[in-house]
Parts: structure tokens; sequence; C-alpha cells
């Protein structure tokens, strides 16, 4: 796990991710975790494109088994399942919350984007739309920050501490 400042990005990184990508990644500010094998997990992507598009997904799962994944827990219907938790619970929501301020925080480090402001994603800081986007800030910011994510990694058949980079498993790169 990585917060910001990352370091400068290799081309060994750019390699790993346009072949987990399917194309070349954009606007990659830095690798904010990885597998236990050393491949990126999670890429950091600026928080506004070269080409000017804004882009709020700071933290993005790029691990095809990874994404795999959450689809499966997606499709399994836990994003319900938590949500109708997060509801329930006051402390989850103050955590989710404060998830949502550091993911901010995170982002704004490079740079301010005023068409993004107070947007960050997955559904934060009240819902549970994308557990690819939660995981992925659950896998930056390390167990404790993001409580939704944590829930979705600690369900998933898929962990940093096993290397699956040669087997995207049933799925693919899906997600
Ligand atoms: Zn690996």
């Amino acid at each position: 796990m990585t917060t910001p400042p990352f370091a400068p990005v290799t081309d060994a990184d750019l390699i790993v991710l346009r072949a987990q990508l399917g194309r070349p990644a954009r606007g990659v500010v830095g690798i904010a975790a990885r597998c236990v094998c050393g491949n990126p997990t999670v890429v950091a992507t600026a928080p506004r494109l070269d080409d000017g598009t804004p882009f709020p997904t700071f933290y993005y799962l790029t691990h095809p088994a990874a994404s795999a994944a959450m689809s499966r827990l997606e499709a399994d219907h836990i994003m319900r399942e938590l949500g109708e938790q997060l509801a329930a619970d006051d402390q989850m929501q103050a955590a989710y919350r404060r998830a949502h301020e550091a993911y901010l925080a995170d982002r704004a480090s490079y740079g301010e984007v005023p068409e993004i402001d107070g947007v960050s994603a997955g559904g934060m800081p009240t819902r549970v739309k994308c557990l690819h986007a939660l995981a992925a800030h659950a896998l930056a910011a390390g167990p404790g920050v993001n409580p939704i994510g944590d829930a979705a990694l600690a369900r998933a058949d898929w962990s940093p501490q096993r290397c699956a980079c040669a087997d995207p498993g049933p799925g693919g790169a899906a997600g």
C-alpha cells in the first residue's frame, strides 16, 4: 500500500499496466498497491488527464484477477448487502465519510480540478456503487481506512498476498 507522494513510475510498470488493461494506461502518477510478486494492482491517475479530461477515479484497480473477483462479488449482490450494513451502522458511516475525505485529499495532492470537486469514487461518501473503486482505495490506503473496501477484500477470492498474475480466473478482466 502506498499513498502520495508516489515514486516515479517505471517503464516496467507501464508495460505490466498495458498488459493488464489491454491498452496504454493514461495519466499515471504512481503505483498505489502491488501484488506480492511486485506487479501493480492499483494505479493512481492524475485528476486531469493530458487531454484536459477530469478524472475522478484516483485509485483504479488494474489487476485482472482482482477486478474479476470484485465483479463476482457484485454479481452476488454483495453491494446491496454492504449498502444495507452501511445504512444500519453509524460508526461505519462516519468511517466511510472519512475515507471519502482521505480519497479527495490524496487526489488533491496531484491538483485541484473544479469539475470533480467533492466527487470521489465508488459511491462514497454515502452509497456503495462500485466495489472495484472501493477495493482499490482500500488496497492503496491499507486496512482500516475504507470500511466497505476492506469488507469487499475480506470476501474476495483474490488477495495481493497470493500471486495470481498468470491466472486472471473466470470472468477475466471485466469490471
Ligand atoms: Zn503477482
